[in-house]
């Protein structure tokens, strides 16, 4: 018995003094995260592996990464630092190589992410995540609402504005990357994308 409570002492501490731990979510090399990606060497050369931090779902830091364009590389850190200041929360921000290339495997587990060499879904034009200038949150939470005919994506995701990690006009977020040249597809109107930023 006395052991038993000498471990349980033991587990509650280890337990205390992680709470104050940051959680990684990856760590991967370049080499690693854009394995396998379509995309031209040239193109490469120009995108940046950024390590981000942030509070998830769970309350607690996470650290995750991104691949974007070294020309919006300090936008991107802008965007994570206010993420982190106002805890609005980020479910995980992982190299969209994790789930294989595939944009609807990722939106469905609500990862965040930006580089992806893949056209715009429903066409041949290559998106402005080809160039790693567009940056997707939170897409379970702040999904893509098509009109014509009526679509929800990721599948069975709703749009809840005021629920932490969702986004509206009015998000201070949305309201700083708009000042610095970003689109926020919230605002468009042909569909909503409601998780979706770009600097074209
Ligand atoms: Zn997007």
């Amino acid at each position: 018995m006395k052991k038993f409570i000498f471990l349980l002492v033991i587990l509650v501490s280890i337990n205390l003094l992680g709470g104050g731990l940051t959680i990684v979510d990856s760590n991967m090399s370049f080499e690693e995260a854009t394995k396998g990606t379509k995309a031209p060497k040239e193109l490469l050369d120009s995108i940046v592996l950024l390590d981000v931090v942030y509070y998830s779902t769970d309350n607690k830091k996470h650290q995750g990464q991104i691949l974007v364009h070294k020309t919006v590389e300090e936008d991107v850190k802008y965007f994570f630092q206010m993420a982190l200041e106002e805890k609005f929360p980020i479910k995980q921000v992982i190299p969209i190589v994790s789930y294989a290339w595939d944009d609807d495997a990722s939106m469905s587990a609500n990862n965040s992410s930006a580089f992806n060499y893949r056209f715009i879904a429903g066409t041949t034009r290559l998106s402005n995540h080809s160039f790693g200038k567009a940056i997707d949150i939170n897409p379970y939470f702040n999904p893509v609402i098509y009109k014509d005919p009526p679509k929800t994506s990721p599948k069975g995701a709703k749009y809840k504005p005021g629920n932490p990690g969702v986004f509206t006009a009015d998000s201070r977020i949305v309201k700083e990357m708009k000042k610095r040249g970003w689109r926020w597809g919230g605002d468009w109107t042909s569909l909503k994308d409601y998780h979706h930023f770009d600097k074209p």
